[in-house]
């Protein structure tokens, strides 16, 4: 397993973590049993966003003695008083459905504790209004909870909720199919949705990927909007490579469909490879490296993706990125201008005019 640090924390949590969505349709063996082996495996990041109230009482049971290797995201607004999944922001269902969570869970603190689903202004301006937001700050001063999160699928409401420089988490779904401007949750621009991935990495806010296949609907040729079927792997791979994230949290329902996704710590690179969706680029995301490294390699050994990252970073504001490309082996100024990665991108980018914007940059 690999694992990435929390900007602003010490936690290290693994690239693969555990979508609670739809592990209700398993019986509590089954559920107790998978999530033991995820822990054996090395995952140690497990959203708590389930459809049903069943897996609560099976992961307290499966996690038993081992709380101190698991980190829990845990939503402020997931209610579970009839069996099923509610959402709600009012204060009072919120309390017990934490004190029934956290029970359930045998656990008495939250590693991550969200503010659950917001997409709309209204949502947040009640949070922020009705106690709810107090609630779970003063938790956090108690040490309840551990670091303040967000999940959400709109940009707009992402960049108001940083303004305030409240979270350290944010849950966001990523996939190419949101991300190009098809689907449901496809909100924001391409341009904006970059952006918002830029501003968390270079404000130490960590990213936990939901719907990273779309619901599904990517791996299908049939219900793909590119109309040609993308794997796990590279859906997977795509949301690492953005900016911020820190884990992928695929929503398994059983042994099996988690064997299958921790495949991918195995993958090739080609099976992880999606330059496929070059071809399916929409004209406004043509041009913009998405850091893929599918130019590789450089004939003088240029990290092609990762110097485009830093560049993108040190535009958005962030200090270290600066740091982190000056103890780059080789810089942008390197660039021969063989040409290699301009006809190997299939996103289009002209790298011998970004390398040389890059080293103007940094060199100034
Ligand atoms: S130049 Fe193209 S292939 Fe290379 S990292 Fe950027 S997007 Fe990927
Ligand atoms: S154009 Fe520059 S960055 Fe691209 S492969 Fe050639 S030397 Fe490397």
């Amino acid at each position: 397993m690999e694992y990435r640090k929390v900007p602003k924390g010490t936690e290290q949590i693994s690239i693969i973590g555990i979508g609670s969505s739809a592990i209700g349709m398993a019986d509590e063996k089954e559920i107790e049993e998978t999530i033991a082996l995820a822990l054996e495996s090395g995952v140690n990041y497990f959203d708590m966003a389930s459809a049903d109230a069943a897996p609560f009482p099976a992961y307290g049971r499966a996690i038993s003695g081992n709380r101190d290797r698991v980190y829990f995201q845990i939503h402020f607004g997931a209610n579970y008083k009839t069996g099923k999944y509610s959402w709600t922001t009012k204060l009072d269902e919120i309390k017990r459905s934490m004190d029934w969570q956290l029970k359930s869970l045998k656990t008495d603190y939250i590693d991550f504790g969200f503010i659950h689903c917001i997409d709309e202004r209204t949502d947040w301006n009640q949070i922020m209004s009705n106690g709810v937001l107090d609630y779970i700050q003063q938790l956090k001063k108690e040490g309840v909870i551990h670091h303040i999160g967000l999940s959400s699928h709109t940009p707009d409401i992402v960049n108001q909720v940083l303004d305030k420089q409240l979270i350290d988490m944010l849950m966001f779904s990523i996939n190419p199919a949101y991300d190009y401007r098809h689907g449901e949750y496809a909100i924001g621009s391409v341009d904006e949705r970059m952006a918002m991935y830029r501003r968390c990495e270079a404000e130490g806010v960590g990213i936990s990927v939901m719907k990273a296949f779309s619901g599904g609907q990517l791996l299908n040729a049939k219900t793909s909007p590119f109309k040609e079927a993308m794997t796990e792997y590279q859906c997977i791979q795509y949301a690492l490579d953005k900016p911020g994230v820190l884990t992928v949290l695929p929503g398994i329902r059983n042994k099996k469909d988690l064997k299958r996704i921790l495949g991918f710590l195995q993958a090739e690179e080609k099976e992880k490879d999606y330059s496929i969706l070059g071809n399916f680029t929409p004209q406004d995301a043509a041009g913009v490296c998405v850091y893929c490294n599918h130019c590789q390699p450089c004939p003088v050994g240029l990290d092609v993706g990762l110097i485009n990252k830093y560049y993108d970073l040190a535009l958005a504001g962030d200090d270290l990125a600066k740091d982190h490309y000056i103890n780059l082996e080789k810089k942008a100024e390197d660039c021969i201008k063989c040409g290699h990665c301009n006809s190997r991108c299939p996103f289009h980018v002209n790298q011998i005019q970004r390398m040389e914007e890059i080293s103007t940059y940094f060199g100034a």
